[in-house]
C-alpha cells in the first residue's frame, strides 16, 4: 500500500466518509483513516436514524446546504441503489405555540395544524391545546450506519485506501506538503482534511478555538397499544418543544425493534477518550418522562438504550472552511450535534477547497473566522 496521496481525510465517521466519496470522484487519490472499525458506535453517528426536514431553513443561511444536502442523498441513492438510505415520511414539529423557530409562512414549504388537526391527523401524539404543529412533507428519515458504508465501499471501489482501527496520533503541514503519523504507519500528502467530528478539539489544539463534547442518550421501546400506528407509514418524523430541551422520533423500522425516542438537549460534557458510555437510568428516566408526556401508549418495554456524543463550538454554528494556518489543511468539523441532515452538502464545500482552494456553494457562515473574532475580543 502506498504511503502518499492526494489528499488524506482524518476520521470516517459520517462526514469524512462522504468526503473520501467526494474526492475520489474527482479522481483524487484518497486515504482515509479511521480510528476505530467503520462503520461503529463511539462518535456522533450511531442509532440506525437521523432526521431531516427543509422548512425551517428555508429563508436562512442553511437554504443552499439543505438543498443541496438534498440532491446529494438523492444521487448516493441513485448511484449506490440503496434505498434505504433516505426515506420520506414527513416530518412534523410540535410546540406550545405557534412560532416555530424558522417557519416562514410566507416562503411556504409546510403545513400548519392546529391541535385538533393533528389529533386527528396523527392520533399517536397525546397532545391538545395550546400546541401548534408545522409538518412539512418533504421531511425524510436517513440512515446513519448505511450511509457511512455506502459512501466508503463507493470510494474504495474508485480507488480510495480506507483504513479502519488505524488512529492518527500526530500531524503537520508546510509549504511542501502534509505528514500524518498514525499508530500503524507515517503518511504523506499534497493535502488534508479533519473529519474527526467529537475529536476535533484533540487533533486542532492549535486553532484555539472551544470544542466541547457532550454525551448524549435514547431509546428504543416496544408501544403498549396500537403498535401499528407507530410504523413506518404511519407516522412521520417528528420533534416537540419541551421544558427539558426538544424530543424527537422516529417511526419504527425493521432492523431495530422498537420505537426510537431521544431528548435533543445540550448534554453533559465529557472527554471523548474517556466517559461512560454505559446508559444508566438517569439516562431512562429523561426518555420515559417524553413518552409519559407525549406518548403514554407506547411507554412500554425498554428494547435498547445508547449513548452517543455531540460536539459544539462556542455558537453551535459548523466549522467548514481552510484552516486559518496552512492553505493545505481543509476543516469539515464540528458539526454541532444536528448535521447529519447536510453532511453531503458540507462534504462537497471540503472537497471544493481541497480541489479548488474555494467553493460555489454559499457558506461564509460556516467559516472559523467567527470564532478566532470572539476569541480575540473574550
Ligand atoms: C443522538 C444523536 C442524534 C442526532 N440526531 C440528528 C438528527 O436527527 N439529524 C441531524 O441532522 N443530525 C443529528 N445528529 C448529529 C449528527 O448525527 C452528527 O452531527 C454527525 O453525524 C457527526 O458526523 P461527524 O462525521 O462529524 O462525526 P463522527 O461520525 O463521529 O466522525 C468522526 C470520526 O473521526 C474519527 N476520528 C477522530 N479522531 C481520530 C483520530 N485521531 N484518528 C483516526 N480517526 C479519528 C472518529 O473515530 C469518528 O469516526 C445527532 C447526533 C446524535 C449524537
Amino acid at each position: 500500500m502506498p504511503t502518499s496521496y492526494d489528499v488524506i481525510v482524518v476520521g470516517v465517521g459520517a462526514v469524512g466518509s462522504a468526503t473520501c466519496h467526494d474526492l475520489a470522484r474527482r479522481g483524487l487519490r484518497v486515504l482515509g483513516i479511521e480510528q476505530f472499525s467503520i462503520p461503529h458506535n463511539m462518535g456522533g453517528s450511531h442509532g440506525n436514524s437521523r432526521q431531516t426536514k427543509i422548512a425551517p431553513y428555508i429563508g436562512s443561511d442553511y437554504e443552499p446546504i439543505i438543498l443541496r444536502a438534498y440532491e446529494l442523498y438523492r444521487e448516493l441513492v441513485e448511484e449506490s441503489g440503496q434505498t434505504d438510505l433516505m426515506v420520506t415520511t414527513g416530518f412534523l414539529d410540535l410546540a406550545p405555540h405557534r412560532n416555530f423557530p424558522g417557519y416562514k409562512k410566507n416562503l411556504g414549504h409546510f403545513e400548519d395544524l392546529n391541535a385538533g388537526q393533528i389529533q386527528a391527523r396523527f392520533p399517536q401524539f397525546q397532545i391538545g391545546e395550546p400546541y401548534w404543529g408545522a409538518y412539512d412533507p418533504a421531511g425524510a428519515l436517513l440512515r446513519p450506519e448505511v450511509m457511512i458504508t455506502t459512501c466508503v465501499r463507493l470510494a474504495m471501489q474508485r480507488g480510495a485506501h480506507i483504513l479502519g482501527n488505524t488512529k492518527v496520533l500526530d500531524w503537520s503541514a508546510d509549504s511542501g506538503g502534509v505528514t500524518v503519523k498514525t499508530d500503524r504507519e507515517t503518511y504523506t500528502a499534497d493535502r488534508i482534511v479533519f473529519c474527526a467530528g467529537p475529536w476535533t478539539g484533540k487533533l486542532l489544539k492549535d486553532l484555539g478555538i472551544a470544542c466541547t463534547v457532550t454525551r448524549m442518550s435514547f431509546a428504543w421501546v416496544w408501544p403498549l397499544k396500537n403498535v401499528k400506528a407507530y410504523e413506518l407509514g404511519a407516522m412521520p418524523c417528528w420533534c416537540i418543544e419541551d421544558e427539558d430541551g426538544i424530543y424527537y422520533g422516529f417511526p419504527m423500522m425493521t432492523d431495530v425493534p422498537g420505537y426510537k425516542i431521544g431528548l435533543h438537549w445540550y448534554g453533559q460534557p465529557v472527554d471523548p477518550d474517556c466517559f461512560d458510555r454505559t446508559p444508566n437510568a438517569h439516562d431512562e428516566e429523561l426518555i420515559r418522562k417524553g413518552l409519559r408526556r407525549y406518548f403514554p401508549e407506547a411507554n412500554g418495554p425498554l428494547v435498547g438504550l445508547r449513548t452517543c456524543l455531540y460536539d459544539h463550538t462556542s455558537d453551535d454554528v459548523p466549522i467548514i472552511d481552510r484552516h486559518p494556518g496552512h492553505d493545505r489543511v481543509t476543516l469539515c468539523g464540528p458539526l454541532c450535534g444536528a448535521g447529519f441532515k447536510f453532511v453531503p452538502a458540507y462534504a462537497e464545500i471540503a472537497a471544493d477547497f481541497v480541489e479548488k482552494g474555494r467553493t460555489e456553494l454559499k457558506s461564509d457562515f460556516l467559516r472559523i473566522d467567527r470564532l478566532l473574532a470572539n476569541t480575540k475580543t473574550a
